[in-house]
C-alpha cells in the first residue's frame, strides 16, 4: 500500500481511489473490509489504559473510532488537504457537531442568508435556545461580512456554491475577515465536493460535508464528514463528536468508500452535462434566467473561476409562469426524478417555492433570492441528449 506521504503527492483522482486504504491489511485485501464490531478487545489492562490515554494507537469502541470508518476519514481528509477527517451519521450531524464544538453562550455566529434549509433552522432556532445569536447576510458581497462581524463573533459559516441560488462566496476574502476578528471560517463544501474546491487551501479552518450527495454519489446512503485544518481544531471537534455521538456506522462507511472511488469520473460527466444544459436552458423560450457558476453571466463567475477547479453539476433557473410554471415542470418531467437531494448519478429536480421552502413566507424567500419561478436541477450522469429532451418537453407544457 502506498504511504500517506507518497499519496499526498499524487493527483486528486488517484487520491480518491487510493487514499484511506488500510495500512495494516489482514489478508492483503484490496477492498477495505467492513469491521462490523462495536467494541475491540485489549490484549491487557495496561494496553487498554494506554489506548485510552492515547499513548498507544488502537481501537477501543466504535463510537470513538473504527477501522472502516477511519479509512473513509483518511480518504476525504486527503481529498480536502486537511489534517484529519471525522465521519458523522449525516451531514446535519457534521454541522451540529462543529457548532457545538466551538460556540458558547453569548457568542455570535455570522452566516450566509442562503444556506441549506435545516442548517438555517439549526443556527437561527436551535442555537438561540443556548443564548447564541446569529446574523444572516448575503456573503457573496464581502463588505456585508465586514459590516456584520462583531467582537463576539466566534464563527463565520458559509456555503459556496449556496443552496439553492448557486451564489458564490469568496472563501479567501471571507477567511481574511473572519481571522482579523478572531473568528473561525467554516465552509459547507457539499455542492462543489473536494474534487472541485478545497476551502482549507483558501484559508478556511473547518470544512463540512453531506457525504450523502456527491461523495457517496448513488442516492443510497446518508453520511457526513468534518475536516479540520490542523491538529488543535481536530482534537477539539473529535472530543465533542465522541461525546455527542453523531458518529458513523462501519457499514455506512464502507458503502461511501465504494462511492468516493468514482467521484472524479462522476463529477466530470455530470459537470459536462450541467454546462451543456445551462447553455441549452439559457436559450429556451420558457426559461427566464439561468444561474450556473460556469456561465460568464453568473454574478460571481470570476470568483468561481478563481477558487474552483470546475463549476460543478448544480444549477438553477427561472421558468415562465412563476409558481404555476414551476409546478408544471415538476409534474411533467419523465426521466428526471422529482426529489430533493443531489449529487447522485441520477438527475433530480425540485421547485423550492412549492416544495422545500413552501413553509417560508414569499417575502422571506425572495429576500434570500428564492423566487417563485426558481427551479433547482441536480445534474446526474445520464446522456445529455436525454436530459435535454426531457426538460424541453416539460418546459413546453407551460403555456
Ligand atoms: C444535504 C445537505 C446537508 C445535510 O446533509 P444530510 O446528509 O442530509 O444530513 C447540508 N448541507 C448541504 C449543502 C446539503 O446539500
Amino acid at each position: 500500500m502506498a504511504s500517506k506521504e507518497y499519496l499526498q503527492s499524487m493527483h486528486k483522482s488517484t487520491r480518491a481511489i487510493h487514499a484511506g486504504g488500510l495500512e495494516h491489511t489482514v489478508y492483503g485485501e484490496v477492498s477495505v473490509p467492513i469491521f462490523q464490531s462495536s467494541t475491540f478487545a485489549f490484549p491487557s489492562s495496561e494496553e487498554g489504559a494506554a489506548r485510552f490515554s492515547g499513548e498507544q494507537p488502537g481501537y477501543i469502541y466504535t463510537r470513538l473510532g473504527n477501522p472502516t470508518v477511519h479509512a473513509l476519514e483518511e480518504n476525504v481528509a486527503a481529498l480536502e488537504n486537511g489534517f484529519g477527517g471525522m465521519a458523522t451519521a449525516t451531514g446535519m450531524a457534521a454541522i451540529g457537531t462543529v457548532l457545538l464544538s466551538f460556540l458558547r453562550q453569548q457568542d455570535h455566529i455570522l452566516t450566509s442568508d442562503c444556506l441549506y434549509g435545516p442548517t438555517l433552522v439549526m443556527i437561527d432556532k436551535e442555537l438561540s435556545r443556548f443564548g447564541i445569536t446569529s446574523t444572516l447576510v448575503n456573503t457573496s458581497e464581502l463588505p456585508n461580512i465586514k459590516q456584520a462581524i462583531r467582537p463576539e463573533t466566534r464563527m463565520v459559516f458559509i456555503e459556496t456554491p449556496a443552496n439553492p441560488t448557486m451564489n458564490i462566496t469568496d472563501i479567501e476574502g471571507a477567511a481574511e475577515i473572519a481571522h482579523q476578528h478572531g473568528a473561525l471560517l467554516v465552509v459547507d463544501n457539499t455542492f462543489a465536493s473536494p474534487y472541485l474546491q478545497r476551502p482549507l487551501d483558501h484559508g478556511a479552518d473547518v470544512v463540512v460535508h453531506s457525504l450523502t450527495k456527491f461523495i457517496n454519489g448513488h442516492s443510497d446512503v446518508v453520511g457526513g464528514m468534518i475536516i479540520a485544518k490542523d491538529e488543535t481544531l481536530y482534537k477539539k471537534i473529535r472530543h465533542s463528536l465522541n461525546l455527542w455521538g453523531g458518529t458513523m456506522d462501519p457499514h455506512q462507511a464502507w458503502l461511501i468508500l465504494r462511492g468516493v472511488r468514482t467521484l472524479p469520473l462522476r463529477i466530470e460527466k455530470a459537470q459536462q452535462n450541467a454546462l451543456e444544459l445551462a447553455d441549452f436552458l439559457s436559450h429556451h423560450p420558457k426559461v427566464t434566467w439561468v444561474n450556473y457558476p460556469g456561465l460568464p453571466a453568473h454574478p460571481q463567475y470570476e470568483i468561481a473561476k478563481k477558487q474552483m477547479d470546475g463549476f460543478g453539476a448544480m444549477l438553477c433557473f427561472g421558468v415562465k409562469g412563476g409558481l404555476e410554471g414551476g409546478r408544471i415542470v415538476m409534474n411533467n418531467v419523465q426521466l428526471i426524478t422529482l426529489a430533493v437531494s443531489l449529487g447522485g448519478v441520477d438527475s433530480l429536480i425540485e421547485h423550492p417555492a412549492s416544495m422545500t421552502h413552501a413553509s417560508v413566507s414569499r417575502k422571506e424567500r425572495e429576500e434570500a433570492g428564492i423566487l417563485d419561478e426558481l427551479v433547482r436541477l441536480a445534474v446526474g450522469c445520464e446522456d445529455f441528449a436525454d436530459l435535454r429532451d426531457d426538460l424541453d418537453q416539460a418546459l413546453n407544457k407551460i403555456r
